[in-house]
């Protein structure tokens, strides 16, 4: 079977041959890749030369979206059923006692940074034709939802924010009608972060470099959220237009936009940074004024990464809403399905909003 590989030496990708697995035991679950998301973390490690291949490989296989479905099961799997189609979890525990969150399955927690994920640190991904993962991992997807579910990982990290945030702004006992929000950044997290707080009842707005008259601009529209333009509105002046907002959920990877966006946070609300920023370049803000506004005026910064097996069950509910409200703008999120063979080019080269990797069609649901 194929599958698509990095080799951090040569920071090359390509199609390599692999054996298919073999067969599935204990609560294994033999799975079928139906299709996998490319996003900015896979560049990331494909090109960096910072790919962390399985211990003693020299390569790494891509991909931790995945949609797949469910071919075989081992004697003591119980979640799941051959034929259910299922949306796989990324992160796997650490193997030290003392840390806590993993022992209790919250790898997204993990303290000791000792924790592999799949297609990115040291565990081989989903970009092949077949897997086998623990049914611990696996979350089932409704079929209805087949078309978008490739889009639920990165819709996790809305749901894992969403569920952090709530906790942190239940220190505001008071009933706050509708909150005020900005997604930060016109990419696949933002959108699906804009769609988190659309579903959520939150006034939203889109802030992002493309003009007005973009395909993004036309899908925050279609969301029921607002699109400001960076060519029409500077960073600087967004507080004077938005007024103050509640939530900033910040998905450009930028720390310098990140960072001037938050004059626009109003007094008690919450920053949440989502994207993961090169290094190299140095940046110099005002500590000054950034710790004064933090403390006079309540504020949280927070960071998120990764997602447990709830905050996949939360996005799939964020997508079911969204499927039913505003079914196009969810689609029109997907901009390109490649086949397996055009994978290392869209890994190359990002074009449009969320390109897709397509490697089988479900098969035909039981009658
Ligand atoms: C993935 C997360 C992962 C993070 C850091 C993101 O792109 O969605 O699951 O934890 O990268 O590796």
């Amino acid at each position: 079977m194929r599958a698509v590989a990095v080799f951090p030496e040569k920071r090359e990708v390509r199609i390599v041959e692999r054996q298919p697995p073999r067969e599935v035991k204990g609560a294994e679950v033999l799975l079928k890749v139906l299709e996998v998301g490319i996003c900015g973390t896979d560049r990331e490690i494909a090109f960096s030369g910072h790919a962390t291949p399985p211990t003693g490989g020299d390569h790494l296989v891509l991909g931790h979206e995945c949609l797949a479905e469910v071919m075989d099961v081992g004697p003591e799997v119980t979640l799941v059923k051959k034929g259910m189609l299922v949306v796989p979890t990324v992160r796997r525990p650490c193997p030290h006692a003392r840390c806590r969150p993993c022992r209790a399955g919250r790898q997204d927690f993990c303290i000791t940074g000792d924790f592999t994920e799949r297609g990115i640190k040291g565990q081989d991904g989903f970009l092949q034709s077949f897997v086998v993962e623990d049914e611990m991992n696996l979350v089932v997807v409704p079929r209805q939802l087949a078309d978008v579910a490739v889009l639920t990982e990165p819709l996790t990290v809305a749901a894992k924010a969403w569920k952090q945030g709530e906790g942190i702004q239940a220190r505001l006992p008071w009933d706050r009608p509708r909150l005020r929000a900005l997604a930060l950044g016109a990419g696949p997290v933002g959108l699906l972060g804009a769609l988190g707080m659309v579903i959520n009842d939150m006034e939203t707005f889109v802030y992002s470099l493309e003009p007005a008259t973009s395909v993004r601009a036309k899908l925050t529209r279609d969301m029921g959220a607002t699109y400001i333009s960076g060519q029409d509105v500077p960073l600087a002046e967004l507080g004077d237009e938005l007024g103050h907002l509640d939530v900033i959920y910040e998905a450009v990877g930028v720390s310098s936009v990140a960072f001037a966006a938050l004059s626009a946070l109003g007094p008690n609300g919450i920053c949440v940074l989502t994207a993961v920023p090169a290094l190299g370049e140095h940046r110099t803000i005002d500590t000054d004024r950034l710790m004064r506004q933090l403390v006079l005026q309540n504020q949280v910064v927070m960071g998120t990464v990764n997602a447990s097996r709830r905050d996949f069950a939360t996005a799939f509910h964020f997508l079911e809403q969204g499927m039913l409200l505003f079914p196009d703008a969810v689609r029109g999120i997907i901009t390109e399905r490649s086949t397996i063979d055009g994978a290392p080019r869209i890994i190359a080269k990002r074009e449009g909003i969320k390109q897709i990797v397509h490697l089988a069609d479900a098969s035909a649901p039981f009658a």
